[in-house]
């Protein structure tokens, strides 16, 4: 089945474009990996206006029911290619291919890999990158935050009131972070800093039972540990647009004022993109912009009128709901 827009990412970015996209009668899918992105890794977004405090799953739940009034379809898939053909834009997901006139990127950063040996196996069976959705699983265990600075120390510090004995790498001889979070850390009794110690290898039968880690001298040692925490922060993963849009030095989407990325027909928004700020309200606000610029570009297709901005009225009465 064609669609009129199809939107890569399901978080603030991708769900407020899907707001937009279906109030304005495009028929319009989202296909994403899950609903709220980087927002599921706090349960306590301060900063949103019109919330004083929530999680950012509340928060990602309440968009994801906005757009569906609409008639907004959502698709759980991983996009893995993006083509052009003939004017229609063919996305290759996991299990299935997808087609639309026009297309919205908001597919935000992923966490950055460790790159050891052993962390591709056992993602998912003891290798873990979101220490708040994942460490409960670990209550009264040993696991280890291999990561950098600030991101490891987060993790550590919120890990150190679930596990038994939390581990955390450190490349170098003294902790990597701000002198704050270093402190807080370090005041955990259950938390043992690894100077000069890389995961050279995460071990285990169906799940992580052990690591071996990489002194700086070359001498090795098996660690047991249930859990791996990499922490490495966060990244855009935009492999698959090589060649199809511009991007810049850190591989961020290059969008102009409306959205527009340099692929005609292809429009951005939120933090795969080239913005200096990463917040959910930004996201949103540019998710909202994309959307109309590519229901423009679909309109112009068709010989319609450009929209310049959604005041018009809906009925939801009228309106299917998905
Ligand atoms: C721990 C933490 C706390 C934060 N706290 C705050 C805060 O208090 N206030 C604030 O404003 N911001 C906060 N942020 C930042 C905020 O979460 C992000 O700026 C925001 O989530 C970005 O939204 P996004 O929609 O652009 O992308 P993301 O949140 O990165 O979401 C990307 C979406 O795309 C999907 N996806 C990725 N690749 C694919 C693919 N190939 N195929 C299909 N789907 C894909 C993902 O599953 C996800 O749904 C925080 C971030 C973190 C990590």
């Amino acid at each position: 089945m064609k669609y009129d827009i199809i939107i890569i990412g399901g978080a603030f970015a991708g769900l407020t474009a899907a707001i937009y996209s279906a109030r304005q009668g495009m028929k319009t899918l989202v296909v994403t990996k899950d609903i709220g992105g980087q927002g599921l890794l706090t349960t306590d977004i301060q900063n949103y206006p019109g919330f004083e405090s929530i999680s950012g799953f509340d928060l990602a739940s309440k968009f994801q029911g906005q757009a569906q009034l609409y008639g907004c379809e959502f698709i759980y898939d991983e996009i893995r290619s993006v083509n052009d053909n003939e004017g229609s834009f063919l996305l290759q997901g996991i299990s299935e291919q997808y087609e639309s006139d026009a297309l919205v990127l908001a597919f935000g950063k992923t966490p950055r890999d460790l790159g050891s040996k052993g962390e591709e196996k056992y993602k998912g069976r003891g290798v873990s990158y979101c220490s708040i959705c994942d460490g409960p699983l670990y209550r009264k265990k040993v696991v280890l935050v291999a990561g950098a600075g600030d991101h490891a120390l987060q993790a550590a510090l919120y890990l150190g009131t679930v596990a038994s004995t939390v581990y955390v790498t450190q490349k170098g001889n003294r902790i990597s972070g701000s002198e704050d979070m270093i402190q807080q850390t370090k005041s955990l009794q259950n938390v043992e800093f690894l100077y000069e110690s890389e995961v050279e290898e995460i071990l285990g039968d169906r799940t992580v039972n052990s690591v071996l880690l990489k002194k700086k001298d070359g001498s090795e040692n098996k660690l047991p540990v249930n859990a791996v925490f990499v922490e490495m922060g966060y990244i855009a993963k935009t492999d698959m647009l090589r060649g199809f849009v511009d991007m810049n030095k850190d591989n961020e989407v290059v969008i102009d004022m409306s959205g527009k990325t340099s692929h005609e027909g292809v429009f951005a928004a939120g933090d795969v993109t080239n913005i200096p700020y990463k917040q959910a309200v930004i996201s949103a606000g540019q998710g909202s912009v994309a959307a109309l610029s590519a229901i423009n570009y679909v309109h112009k297709k068709r010989g319609k009128g450009a929209v310049r901005s959604d005041w018009k009225f809906v009925d939801l009465n009228k309106k299917p709901k998905a």
